[in-house]
């Protein structure tokens, strides 16, 4: 039964591709959806596709987890952050989109970070699976896992109960990420920075490098044709773009650029307790804003409400906004 949904999963996915590919508008009489897949779709949400030049971008969600930027924001206090809250129409804790993304190459399925798997609980992400699967997508067709960064929101769903999750795919990570956080004399935690960031990215990560499928990078670096690595430390020391450009158009991987958009555009001096290194962070993010937004290309960003991907622009005054990205659905 598992097995015939996931068919008929990918059936209709293959059949939405083919009429977009043709430009085929199918009237609701030629359709004629039975009520039970109507209800399907609907428990299908957590997909959305949008195409780039010659690569297919599949936005995918991991699920949402309240966070709490009463204690997590820095910078801000409490009354201000209230403030962008009720402008936002938002309440504290603030419902925080995990999302990842597929890239098709055309020649390699590539996964934009992981989701947390099952580090946070049950209840709090680890979506991510059944989103793939709801796709089109095995596990076990990813070529290529390309990480922001090492944390459990990103790493955690590299394995499952211990075990190897994408067995044939390449992992890619900036290499002082790595550094960081395997590093033996760490695992302790290191300048009040909490232990659990250690213990998950050394228990996610070391079953791929017995395997020989970890392959952190330095710098720069171009990573598969059409697709290159932009080193943006701060959040992380090892924390990395991708970015693609095809035909014209490009769609920048930003990750944790940005956690909570209702106010790190606004104040993008607005840091998080997440960040390693909080100045740096908050140096990083209004350079690659004002970056970003002159380039007008998309962006995609890990903690965006789902689908995560839109365009930066820019205020004139200190101050940026996010666009969210305009819906196609034919
Ligand atoms: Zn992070
Ligand atoms: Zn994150």
């Amino acid at each position: 039964m598992h097995y015939y949904l996931q068919l008929f999963a990918r059936t209709l996915v293959a059949m939405a591709l083919i009429a977009s590919s043709f430009s085929v508008v199918a009237t609701a009489s030629e359709v004629q959806t039975p009520a039970a897949e109507i209800a399907m779709w609907a428990q299908q949400s957590g997909v959305y596709r949008y195409r780039l030049g010659d690569f297919e971008i599949t936005a995918l969600s991991d699920g949402t987890v309240p966070l709490d930027v009463h204690v997590l924001l820095q910078g801000v206090n409490k009354k201000s952050i209230d403030g962008h809250l009720h402008h936002a129409f938002l309440n504290n804790p603030v419902e925080e989109s995990v999302n990842a993304f597929v890239i098709d190459t055309g020649k390699r399925l590539v996964l934009v970070d992981t989701g947390a798997g099952d580090l946070f609980g049950p209840g709090a992400g680890g979506k991510l699976i059944a989103n793939l699967r709801a796709a089109g997508y095995e596990p076990s067709q990813i070529d290529d896992v390309l990480l922001t960064h090492v944390h459990t929101d990103h790493s955690g769903g590299l394995i499952h109960n211990g075990k190897i999750v994408f067995s044939n795919a390449v992992i890619h990570v900036g290499k002082p990420d790595v550094d960081l956080f395997l590093n033996s004399a760490n695992q302790d935690g290191v300048n009040g920075y909490p232990k659990e960031y250690f213990e998950q990215a050394t228990a996610c990560l070391t079953p791929y490098i017995k395997t020989a499928q970890l392959q952190p990078f330095s710098g720069p670096t171009q990573i598969l044709p059409g697709i290159r690595s932009i080193p943006t430390s701060g959040h992380t020391p090892g924390h990395s773009f991708y970015r693609i450009e095809s035909k014209g158009e490009s769609i920048t991987f930003i990750g944790d650029l940005v956690h909570v958009e209702s106010m790190q555009f606004e104040k993008p001096k607005i840091t998080i307790q997440f960040d390693v290194n909080q100045a740096e962070a908050a140096k990083q993010r209004i350079k690659q804003f004002s970056i970003l937004s002159k380039s007008r290309g998309l962006v995609a960003g890990a903690h965006f409400p789902f689908p995560g991907i839109g365009h930066i622009g820019s205020n004139n005054d200190g101050a940026f906004r996010f666009i969210p990205v305009n819906y196609r659905n034919r």
